[in-house]
């Protein structure tokens, strides 16, 4: 069999190229390219999906974090707290607006932000929590919000790699006061390029980043903010307008492929992504752990099978944020995470049988490591 690529855009479309193309096409033909027609329409689409009253088209995923802080007023001297084990992005944006970013650890059978450990990390400067929902699994919001509640802080959910996810049938995004998406191109939602949305059911925080994503404008040649260039375009907009019809019956797909992961790797000596009752993942990454870590990557990469670790450093030990002052031994279950994660090829277009092949070849490597006693 071929190798087997950790994600692969181009079977999507190829298989979308009729739909896609002529969307592009009608853009070019319009010869409108910042925010027209097709960016409404997303966002209108998008808002719906989340089940959120607004929804605002931005550049990226990193443009609607920082917008969304921006959005409520969180800048120099306030604090938010969020988890080490994300990608950067998460905690840049935090600093983008002059905020401090205040980790807590994480659950180490969820992998996502330990309620338990927030309010023991909450002062009188913390403004907001931000909880990411990684690899397409929500966290606690029931709690979370509860705890953010009682304390008067902020929710914005970092929900760029969770489109779709759910929480007792509720879909990220429509917990906090403001959440994050991204549409980078190996997202559950890709765009053409770097795009990203900002959903709220809050009226006054999407009009400020309405205004903040283009200037503070809300008429040509008015500037009632300063704002920046963060827009989400046609072109992407139009894209995206095509692949929303298909965002759920292709995370129906992941889920199935993670289902068939499941089953051929259970009894082996490796821990699989967590199965939370409440809440339906969309396998954005299909993540598993083992202290073998690098040998079986090493190994299966030999085998023509691409890995990818979701993160090797956690952030709080990412030299950007020495000046925070956190240490090696702060975070301890999200820096054994760092050593221990592994993401297998997971992407809508996969075929059953390489599910099996790289499940195969992971058997294997236990099977001739007598169980996991390989050297490293
Ligand atoms: C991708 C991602 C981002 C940033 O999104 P971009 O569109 O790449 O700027 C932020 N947070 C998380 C958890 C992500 O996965």
């Amino acid at each position: 069999m071929d190798s087997i690529p950790f994600v692969d855009l181009k079977i999507q479309y190829q298989q979308l190229k009729h739909k896609i193309d002529a969307a592009i096409g009608r853009v070019l033909d319009r010869a409108q390219f910042i925010v027209g027609p097709e960016v409404e329409r997303f966002e209108k689409r998008f808002a719906n999906f989340c089940q959120t009253k607004y929804a605002v088209g931005v550049s990226s995923g990193t443009a609607a974090l920082h917008l969304s802080l921006l959005a409520l007023d969180i800048g120099s001297g306030d604090e938010v707290i969020t988890v080490p084990n994300s990608f950067f992005a998460t905690t840049e944006a935090i600093l983008l607006v002059g905020a401090r970013p205040v980790f807590v650890d994480v659950d180490p059978e969820t992998q996502l932000i330990d309620i338990l450990k927030i309010e023991s990390a909450i002062t009188k400067r913390t403004r907001a929590i931000l909880p990411v929902h990684l690899f397409g699994q929500m966290a606690d919001m029931k709690r979370l919000v509860k705890v953010a509640k009682k304390h008067q802080l902020a929710v914005i959910e970092d929900a760029c790699q969770a489109h779709g996810a759910s929480l007792g049938g509720r879909p990220a995004g429509s917990w906090g006061d403001i959440a994050a998406f991204s549409f980078y191109p190996s997202k559950n939602l890709d765009a053409l390029g770097d795009a990203g949305a900002v959903v709220t059911n809050r009226r006054e925080l999407a009009e400020r980043v309405r205004l903040l994503r283009d200037h503070g404008s809300p008429e040509k040649y008015l500037h009632n903010l300063v704002g920046h260039t963060l827009r989400i375009n046609e072109l992407n907009a139009a894209v995206l307008n095509v692949k929303i019809d298909h965002l759920s019956s292709r995370n129906k797909k992941r889920r199935t492929h993670a289902d068939l992961y499941n089953e051929l790797l259970s009894d082996l000596p490796l821990t699989l992504p967590p199965r939370l009752d409440s809440g339906r993942s969309i396998f954005h990454l299909y993540v598993i752990r083992t202290k073998n870590r690098d040998s079986l990557a090493r190994f299966l990469a030999k085998e023509g099978i691409a890995t990818g670790i979701h993160y090797p450093i956690p952030i709080h030990l990412q030299k950007a944020v020495a000046h925070l002052g956190y240490r090696t031994g702060d975070f301890p279950v999200a820096e054994n995470l760092a050593k221990e994660v592994l993401s297998l090829p997971m992407y809508p277009e996969l075929e059953p049988k390489q599910v099996e092949k790289v499940a195969e070849c992971v058997s294997r490597f236990f099977a001739t490591a007598k169980g996991g006693s390989v050297k490293q």
